[in-house]
């Protein structure tokens, strides 16, 4: 089970700051809750009113529809049939077209760090059937020719793949279902819910009596929370390669967060990124994106959009904030010991 990012229980000691000292029974309504597990993850949906119970039950019912849509596996799936349409064009739904578009505008704009045609590799890999092998670069250097968004056409509601290329929204789809789900409970009237997607956090609104969430930032070296995060009406994801990996016949350890440029898995500098955002999909796609390019390239990236925050721990356990999210986060005291960097504008 992978889980990045928790809800804290606002009874842990260490993270009460002064939040909880004017918190009152009174004022704390009893949450509607779902569990389940889809698109490989296990996932809670939190939300409060009256209406909650009813609401997350459509919320669960739509997750698991966009899955069906939208998974690799499954016979019936869009991605499946175009996965399997040996270079023929196919016709798919308005809002499969919408997700691949957003995956190759992501793509175009990480300058291919993002990639959804990586999955050949994935297999190779063994990271699709977790009977896991390290492949001869030979073989991944014949696999990245049938690897590179660009090659896709998109037009409209049609797609057409090369002949032996293969999609896979692994990267982005919890995020963009997340999205989704999210319209689907504000439109329903709820005014607070937290999504917790297999890690993937996607706050609505704030918590019922006003004060924002706080969320524990997992320590990617192993157990505990590096600090915490307050936040409302915002998405935050993060990536890395320590929670889905392999090690191999020769001891090291190989991640399922794939550099595509080399079809080797990411061995950087960074043990995770976070991102914080208005929406899931964006999260998600520059999480990703972010923990392939390194954290030199992730600074010039946010420098030049600043249309989100970030929070990247190096392996040497260095943390680096982009000064907007400085006043929301919190380091635990257990790691007050991490050296703390902010990425400013300028
Ligand atoms: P998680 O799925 O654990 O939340 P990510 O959002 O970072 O993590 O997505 C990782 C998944 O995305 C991998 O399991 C794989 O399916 C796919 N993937 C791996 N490398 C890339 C890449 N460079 N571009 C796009 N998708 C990728
Ligand atoms: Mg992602």
């Amino acid at each position: 089970m992978k889980y990045k990012f928790v809800m804290l229980p606002v009874f842990i000691a260490s993270f009460c700051l002064t939040a909880c000292s004017n918190e009152n029974s009174e004022t704390l309504q009893e949450a509607s809750r779902v569990n389940f597990f889809a698109m490989d993850t296990y996932m809670t949906f939190s939300a409060y009113g009256n209406e909650a119970e009813q609401v997350l039950a459509q919320a669960q019912e739509e997750m698991e529809r966009l899955e069906h849509e939208w998974s690799v596996t499954d016979e019936s799936s869009e991605i499946y049939r175009i996965n399997h349409s040996e270079g023929e064009a196919v016709t798919i739904s308005s809002e499969t077209a919408q997700i691949l578009k957003f995956a190759f505008d992501m793509a175009e704009k990480t300058d291919g760090a993002l990639d959804p045609t990586i999955y050949p590799i994935l297999t190779a890999w063994g990271f699709t059937t977790e009977e896991n092998r390290i492949p001869e670069k030979e073989e991944l250097d014949s696999l990245l020719e049938n690897v590179g968004y660009e090659q896709a056409e998109l037009n409209r509601n049609q797609i057409q793949l090369p002949k032996g290329m293969e999609l896979d929204l692994g990267a982005i789809g919890k995020g963009y279902a997340g999205d989704i789900v999210t319209k689907l409970l504000e439109k329903e009237g709820i005014t607070s819910a937290l999504l917790d997607i297999g890690g993937n956090i996607q706050a609505i609104g704030s918590r019922p009596d006003g004060s924002e969430w706080r969320l524990g930032l997992r320590n990617p070296f192993g157990e505990g929370e590096i600090g915490m995060l307050l936040v409302s009406d915002q998405a935050v994801v993060t990536s890395g390669n320590y929670e889905r990996y392999f090690i191999g016949e020769d001891g090291k350890q190989y991640g399922h967060i794939i550099d595509p440029k080399t079809g080797y898995p990411v061995d950087n500098e960074l043990a995770s990124v976070t991102i914080i955002a208005q929406e899931g999909k964006v999260g998600d796609a520059l999480s990703t994106a972010m923990f392939v390019m390194g954290l030199k390239n992730a600074e010039t990236y946010w420098k030049t959009y600043q249309d989100f925050e970030m929070i990247a721990i190096t392996n040497d356990g260095e943390i680096y904030l982009t000064q907007g999210i400085e006043d929301q986060f919190t380091l635990s005291s257990t790691f007050s010991n991490m050296e703390l960097h902010i990425i400013t504008a300028n």
